[in-house]
């Protein structure tokens, strides 16, 4: 395994073939560890993780301190509204109080893009060592969802090996709110960039023609794609033409609080023309797994029974797998380095 090159993990625009590698490689064996009786491994034993959510979550923070805890980390959270951000402190001051107190990882969710970029330069700049994990950004990244949406979908297409070749030359649909989704942001960087194509489908309201250029424009401060044969991204208006040769599905909630305007009235409409349903599948001739980052709006962008259908939906493995997916980047990121091969 190469040696591991980030200090901080902000988005996936800058993660190469060997990066996914390392992620998916560790990630299956935290997965398939034995432990032996004993719940923890003790790999990160005396480095403090600390969780620094400004913005709601039910899976990424507890998934985040549950593979802390697995590898022996010690845990610390931290809640806004009973903080001193109440008072007036400023974010940076309130990370750096996290690093006088020993931090080794500060896992950041805010509802603006780019302020765990910012808490990155601006630790940087104090020379400590601390890194910094983007736990979800406004509309712009999120990470680990699209670290253990690729090794979900790794593993169910090649479970004896789930990296990313497995994911070369797949057609994965991802339909819905794309416009403000930071799920699907990060999906796009990683599914291409394991040389998957994508085929983005929603209304244009929610998903504007200027998408399928996503990959073709790195962001700022990556000059050279790391990666260099992507796949393609490609937009279809219609789901049932694009369901028609996709190996997988992922559908999106529609992220209202993220929405300025009331982009959609209709919620019937919008479930009749994009929602996932048993029959829409059928209709498509093979049985494609269904993926769905949550929290879901059961009829609206996916019917009850299909969310609940396990052989098909695998919203129960991504939580399972963003588990041991997890660990895998606290352990890179902490250690710089990938476990010895076998
Ligand atoms: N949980 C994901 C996120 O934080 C997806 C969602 O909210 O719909 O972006």
């Amino acid at each position: 395994m190469s040696k591991w090159k980030h200090k901080h993990i902000l988005d996936l625009a800058s993660f190469s073939l060997e990066d996914y590698s390392s992620v998916m490689e560790l990630s299956h064996r935290f997965r398939n560890q034995p432990l032996k009786g004993v719940r923890k491994l003790p790999a990160l034993q005396g480095r403090l993780v600390s969780t620094l959510f400004f913005e709601p979550s039910t899976r990424t923070r507890s998934s985040f301190e549950l593979a802390a805890k697995n590898l022996s980390a010690d845990v610390q959270s931290f809640t806004p509204s009973t903080s001193s951000i109440s008072k007036g402190e400023s974010l940076i001051d309130t990370a750096l109080t996290y690093v006088a107190m020993g931090a080794d990882i500060l896992i950041v969710r805010h509802n603006c893009a780019n302020v765990p970029e910012q808490l990155a330069n601006e630790l940087d700049k104090t020379k400590t060592n601390t890194s910094i994990l983007n736990a979800g950004d406004g509309l712009h990244s999120h990470p680990s969802q699209g670290l253990l949406d690729l090794y979900t979908l790794a593993n169910h297409f090649k479970p004896e090996q789930p990296l990313p070749i497995a994911l070369s030359g797949k057609r994965i649909v991802i339909v819905g709110d794309i416009l403000h989704s930071r799920v699907a942001r990060s999906n796009l960087w990683a599914l291409t960039g394991c040389g998957a194509d994508v085929i983005l489908c929603g209304p244009s309201s929610l998903l504007p023609s200027c998408f399928s250029e996503f990959v073709s424009s790195p962001p700022p401060g990556i000059s050279n794609d790391p990666v260099v044969n992507r796949g393609q991204i490609s937009i279809k208006r219609d789901l049932d033409e694009a369901l028609c040769d996709a190996d997988a599905v992922m559908t999106l909630r529609l992220q209202k609080e993220r929405m300025h305007e009331n982009l959609i009235t209709d919620l019937r409409r919008y479930h009749y023309e994009y929602g996932l349903t048993h029959e829409r599948l059928k209709s498509c001739g093979k049985k494609i797994p269904v993926l769905h980052p949550g929290p879901a709006n059961r009829g609206v962008e996916i019917s009850s029974s299909l969310l609940e259908d396990r052989s098909i939906c695998l919203i129960e493995e991504q939580v399972k797998n963003g588990i041991s997916v997890r660990m895998a980047i606290l352990y890179l990121v902490a250690t710089g380095k990938g476990l010895t091969s076998k």
